[in-house]
């Protein structure tokens, strides 16, 4: 527990921190600026505890572009950073974006550190057990990617060699299910962009990803290819909060995200990362 604990501030010392666009010129008391939260342990779980006060800390991946990357200028972009802030826009609450790796993101919110989690994630019967989810928001289907010119093209070719996952993530989840019934060697890594690299490199032939994820890199020039048929085990996103946990903030995303997709604010930010 001690040692999940330090992994988890360190984590946060390592985040890169985005502070929401909201005006923190009304900050109610007690609310801890972004800053110091992702300093120190000890603000960091202050912070939470009085996020209710003021600003919640809403966690995400590191790099899971369209959802979350960081844009050509240096901002931290994405469909999921533009549904969050056009959310809590929308609702009138403040966040703050602490970008901190998939995993890392569940264990802050599963360790209290931070009030919800808004990262590609999928909504699973066994994450139910401990997050409470929103309503979908986006629907990916698992896929495997290969090296451009492989000459793997379907789940059979990975007999007896190594592909890649994300640690915690449901691609890994799903390579796991058929690793004995193809017989493949799963390597883990814990985010997107070290993966993709590792095939490239051909230590290993393929990388497990959610389809609209590698379709989108390999749109963006990512050297790597889909094989045909190999699309997978559906799944999709939701934003999440700690199981009975900031019921307020869960009901509040759930209204922000109807009004969104009413009023067309929704459709705008796929658009603008999917074109
Ligand atoms: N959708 C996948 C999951 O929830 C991957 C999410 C991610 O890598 N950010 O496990």
């Amino acid at each position: 527990m001690k040692k999940k604990v330090l992994s988890l501030v360190l984590a946060a010392m390592m985040a890169v921190t985005v502070a929401g666009c909201g005006n923190s010129g009304a900050q109610t008391e007690g609310a801890a600026p972004a800053e110091t939260a992702a300093e120190n342990s000890t603000e960091a779980a202050e912070a939470a505890d009085t996020a209710a006060g003021g600003k919640y800390i809403i966690a995400t991946d590191t790099v899971f572009a369209p959802f979350e990357f960081t844009d050509a200028e240096g901002n931290f972009v994405g469909i999921d950073v533009d549904l969050i802030n056009a959310i809590a826009e929308d609702q009138g609450f403040e966040i703050e974006l602490q970008s901190l790796g998939f995993d890392a993101a569940l264990l802050a919110v599963e360790a209290g550190q931070a009030d919800g989690v808004i990262a590609g994630m999928s909504i699973t019967e066994e994450r139910k057990a401990k997050f409470d989810f929103s309503d979908p928001y986006y629907d990916a289907d698992v896929t495997f990617a290969v090296a451009q010119g492989s000459d793997i093209a379907s789940y059979d070719d990975l007999a007896g060699k190594k592909v890649a996952v994300k640690t915690g993530t449901n691609g890994a989840d799903y390579a796991k299910s058929v690793q004995e019934q193809y017989g493949f060697e799963i390597v883990e890594f814990s985010d997107s962009p070290t993966m993709y690299q590792d095939v490239l490199a051909g230590n290993t032939v393929a990388c497990f990803e959610d389809y609209p994820v590698m379709a989108y890199n390999i749109q963006q020039g990512a050297k790597l290819q889909i094989p045909d048929g190999v699309n997978a085990a559906g799944s999709s996103y939701g934003f999440a909060v700690g199981k009975g946990k900031n019921a307020e903030l869960l009901s509040m995303f759930q209204a922000g995200l109807k009004n969104l997709k009413e009023n067309g604010k929704y459709d705008e930010i796929i658009a603008k990362y999917t074109k």
